[in-house]
């Protein structure tokens, strides 16, 4: 009944029917009473619908989800409505922090999609939405002390994010022919949390530090260890004008951002120039600190004590962690949740964005039907399957845990409407897992409700994802295959390698076919060649050997140049049934699967499979030896 998030639903006998307007009593009940951003909805014959709310957020969501009750697709009888379900309803938020992320950096998205995106968040109870407004890529908002942060850093002269980056990654002057990028004039930047805040979500803004910044560093080169734009990424941070810098900007900032948040980044320094930089060391000798990750560590600490001199909290990515985090500072844990589970028992607060269920720049389906991507996997039902209560979180911890961010990075995702279809359904999921208590949640449940939602939000103008055409996973990933050497020994002449290790001696007779991506736990990654020898226990009749194996240039993994495929009785002695060129280029930049396999009429106990790694080196990655 209620969508988008299962709440605690009683039904009752009989319904209630109204002439044209259903009568409805509101009840603002004191602070405490009841949990904020709570509602409940009391529908009975004779009184019609009482809604007892928290607060503002909570009248908001009662709204929402009468609207949702009453409307034309949600009703199975007439329309317009003229009798509800007697029911009670009792919704209340699991986590206090449902968060969406926009990087307008790559590209910068105009703030009426920024509106669109908040009124759909409303619609899902999220209610923080976190801005990527720095980045190398361009800067997004006027800092009137620094003007050519947004005159020169927030433009570039090429349009995708790719040429960009294959390019020199240089910037140029605002109104220079071409340029492309832009920024939020100031105005429309109130305007938007004005908008965000009557909608109960804030707008938290990020300010990249120490790294991610070579746009300002381009702007103002005197803020780099180098003294020279276009040579560092990380702020200078034995430099004093940075901090003068940076403390100048957050001024500005949460003079136009009034959330309680402020993110100031923290992710991915090199720190390489730190090393060597006079002013730095001299930071390092000063301050007593032994490593580069005390150095930004420092950074962070100073930077969060001077906003929390301002009354807000700080957040950054988990890498604020590396060197000691400052007190009170808050966490969002986007490499896997392991940063996250040691801030929470540090006692820090804790944001949970794991890449493997909350990027959403990762391909939602089969990736030769979608857009160009990042690459990954992330389909709606792996989305919806976060649980971010982990057991090894002590529960005296929990507390710590503030709630679940879906991340967009948009490197990939030139115009708004790629980036609509990036979000939505997934983000639904996101909502859900963030508002609902987890034994109330159900996938088959949540697929119906958003297929209906989906219709409502297209018809609305959102470009969202085709989840009723959905292709799904490659073929025998949820089944497996069933073939001759399942099971069998396999002996690995080149030995199985730390990263992608899969399900390790047993991966390539497993039975277990690989997914879309590498990295799904499925696919055996290798820096060498694969050469591996399979016991089939006795000697057997074979009429078919082959593995399958992926290329995607991207992050460097290629086809095999040459597979050899021996068979042999006693696994000394190896005749050869056959050899095979690859024939897919090494410039294919599409997602590639390519099965290097014979069809032979042989006997033998012993299968040797050997593929030769790529002229390109890079990974070779196989999933499954069948044997038939
Ligand atoms: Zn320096």
């Amino acid at each position: 009944m209620i969508i988008p998030s299962p709440a605690e639903v009683t039904i009752d006998e009989g319904t209630y029917s109204f002439r044209k307007k259903p009568k409805i009593t509101f009840i603002n009940l004191q602070q405490g009473e009841m949990p904020s951003e709570s509602y409940r909805i009391l529908i009975d014959k004779k009184n019609g619908v009482t809604i007892s709310y928290a607060d503002d957020a909570g009248l908001l969501y009662a709204m929402n989800s009468l609207a949702q009750m009453t409307a034309k697709w949600a009703s199975s009888t007439d329309w317009p409505v003229r009798e509800l379900q007697c029911c009670k309803i009792y919704d209340y938020p699991r986590f206090p922090y449902r968060g969406l992320h926009a990087d307008v950096s790559r590209h910068f998205r105009s703030v009426d999609f920024l509106k669109k995106q908040i009124d759909a968040m409303a619609m899902f109870k999220m209610n923080m939405m976190h801005i990527h407004l720095t980045d190398a890529a361009g800067w997004r908002m006027p800092v009137d002390a620094y003007p050519r942060l947004t005159s020169f850093a927030a433009w570039r002269p090429q349009h995708t994010w790719k040429e960009w980056w294959a390019g020199d990654r240089h910037y140029v002057e605002e109104g220079t022919a071409g340029a492309y990028g832009g920024y939020y004039p100031k105005e429309e930047l109130r305007d938007l949390v004005e908008y965000a805040k009557a909608r109960n979500v804030s707008i938290i803004p990020e300010i990249e530090m120490p790294s991610h910044s070579e746009e300002v560093l381009a702007a103002y080169p005197e803020l780099g260890c180098s003294g020279e734009a276009y040579k560092d990424s990380d702020f200078c941070v034995g430099n004093e004008e940075v901090f003068k810098f940076l403390e100048t900007v957050l001024d500005e900032v949460m003079e136009v951002f009034p959330s309680e948040y402020i993110h100031i980044g923290g992710d991915e320094a090199g720190k390489q120039h730190w090393k060597t930089c006079p002013k730095c060391q001299k930071r390092m000798v000063d301050e007593g600190l032994k490593d580069v990750d005390e150095l930004q560590s420092y950074m962070i600490k100073r930077m969060a004590r001077y906003i929390e001199s301002k009354g807000r909290k700080v957040i950054g990515w988990d890498e604020i962690l590396d060197g000691g985090l400052a007190e009170g500072a808050a966490v969002m844990s986007w490499r896997g949740t392991e940063g996250g589970i040691a801030a929470m028992n540090m006692g820090h607060d804790v944001v949970m964005s794991p890449g493997r269920y909350c990027y959403l720049d990762h391909t939602q389906d089969a990736p030769f039907k979608e857009p160009q991507s990042i690459g990954g996997y992330l389909p709606l039902d792996s989305v919806y399957t976060y649980e971010p209560v982990e057991p090894s979180m002590p529960s005296e911890k929990l507390h710590h845990l503030k709630g679940v961010q879906a991340n967009l990075w948009s490197e990939y995702i030139v115009t708004d409407g790629h980036a609509e279809y990036m979000y939505w359904p997934r983000a639904i999921a996101i909502a859900e897992t963030a508002w609902s208590q987890p034994q109330n949640k159900d996938l088959k449940d949540f697929r119906r409700r958003v297929l209906k939602m989906l219709d409502i939000m297209r018809s609305n103008g959102y470009e969202t994802f085709d989840l009723e055409n959905e292709y799904g996973e490659r073929e025998f990933v949820r089944t497996g295959v069933e073939h001759k050497a399942k099971g069998c020994k396999v002996i690995y002449n080149t030995p199985i390698q730390e990263w992608y290790p899969a399900a390790g001696e047993k991966t390539f007779t497993d039975g277990v076919i690989g997914g879309w991506t590498y990295s799904d736990n499925r696919w055996q990654g290798f820096l060498s060649d694969i050469d591996v020898t399979i016991d089939l226990g006795e000697v057997q009749s074979i009429s078919y050997v082959g593995g399958t194996f992926m290329q995607l240039i991207g992050p460097g993994v290629f086809m095999p140049r040459q597979v050899d495929i021996l068979i042999s009785d006693d696994a000394v002695n190896f005749v050869q049934l056959t050899t095979m060129q690859n024939d897919v280029p090494t410039t294919e930049e599409a997602l590639t699967f390519r099965s290097f396999e014979t069809v032979c009429d042989v006997k033998a106990r012993y299968v040797r499979y050997h593929a030769y790694r790529s002229t390109k080196r890079g990974f070779l990655f196989l999933d499954e030896i069948v044997v038939k």
